[in-house]
């Protein structure tokens, strides 16, 4: 299943965004300024008034926006606010093609497929792994799953999206997969942010005095990721340089300070239980990229109300 009926050429292809959050801002403007004719809705419509103002056309229904042309790209808060805007316009969208930008779990991800399949419309689904103001140019990553073909059509006028689209195959929930990994990174990492510039504050350090030293140390982090991969890859964990003791250790000073300071220990104190549990297991001599094994399958894990093993 294709859209070759429509053939509208290179860069003039026309687009309809669908959502009008920052992102999907951002991405109706990145068309725009590729010279792809852009219809936009959105759910409050007030939100078009600037790409109006830049040339875009408003649409009065979902069902005419999607109408505009052969490819529809989406990007809301979630699925479910997918589903409410697309569903009613689902036979506009026969035969014609529909990107779903907008995050969620891989498992949602491929149910909108089968969505769409059963709908006859040609899906991708995609995954926006940088912030809105990269859109358009070359530092945004947009990961693309579903199938080949019609990526394959609709490549080029993705590419006015900016960076590089990479198209991770045919499992459409394969780009989430990657999205939800990433922001698991991501958000326990920006928790730690957050919590460390609270804490600072508590011992009267200045966010702006603690920024250098903080940025100085996140610098490690892309090597350190590379080497766990390489360990996890190996199935290998030497504890020579740091170990799970010693990362239990380290964790206990923060979660014991913050408690100390009246703040909040939830989040660090929720990993140091992990890894305790790691060193009762009698693991606390091998490296911490080991936690990364123990997580998939051996520790127990917490679940509301009881503690229970994977396996
Ligand atoms: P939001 O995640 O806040 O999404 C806002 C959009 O969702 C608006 O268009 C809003 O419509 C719409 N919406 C919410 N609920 C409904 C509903 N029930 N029915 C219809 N529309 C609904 O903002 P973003 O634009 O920032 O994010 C969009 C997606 O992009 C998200 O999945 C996000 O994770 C992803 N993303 C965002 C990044 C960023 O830097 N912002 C970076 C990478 C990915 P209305 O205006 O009417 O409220």
């Amino acid at each position: 299943m294709t859209t070759h009926q429509f053939s509208y050429g290179g860069k003039s292809l026309p687009v309809t965004v669908l959502g009008l959050g920052p992102m999907g801002q951002a991405l109706a403007g990145a068309f725009l300024d590729s010279g792809h004719p852009t219809t936009v809705w959105n759910r409050t419509p007030g939100k078009a008034d600037s790409l109006a103002a830049r040339g875009a056309a408003r649409a009065g229904s979902v069902a005419e926006a999607v109408a505009a042309g052969p490819l529809t790209v989406v990007c809301v808060i979630d699925y479910e606010a997918v589903h409410a805007i697309v569903d009613s316009a689902a036979d506009a969208l026969r035969g014609r093609t529909l990107v779903n930008l907008t995050a969620d779990s891989p498992d949602q991800a491929r149910a909108m497929a089968a969505w769409a399949a059963a709908h006859g419309i040609d899906y991708l689904d995609g995954a926006i792994t940088t912030p809105t103001n990269t859109i358009g140019g070359p530092h945004a990553a947009i990961l693309y799953s579903g199938p080949d073909d019609v990526y394959a059509t609709h490549r080029t006028a993705l590419t006015a999206l900016g960076g590089t689209g990479v198209h991770l195959g045919t499992d459409p929930g394969r780009a989430a997969a990657y999205d939800v990994a990433l922001l698991d990174i991501f958000w326990t990492t920006m928790s730690g942010v957050v919590h460390a510039f609270a804490l600072a504050r508590a011992e009267g350090i200045d966010p702006t005095a603690l920024a250098p030293f903080a940025q100085a140390g996140m610098g490690a982090l892309p090597g350190i990721v590379g080497g766990y991969a390489d360990r996890i890859a190996a199935g290998e964990h030497p504890g020579d340089r740091s170990s799970i003791l010693s990362a239990s250790a380290g964790m206990e000073h923060v979660v014991r300070t913050a408690r100390a300071r009246g703040i909040d220990t939830e989040v660090l104190g929720a990993a140091r239980d992990i890894v305790r549990r790691a060193v009762d297991d009698g693991h606390g001599g091998e490296g911490f990229s080991r936690m990364s094994e123990l997580l998939m399958n051996d520790l127990p894990i917490r679940r509301p109300g009881k503690l229970s093993r994977v396996h």
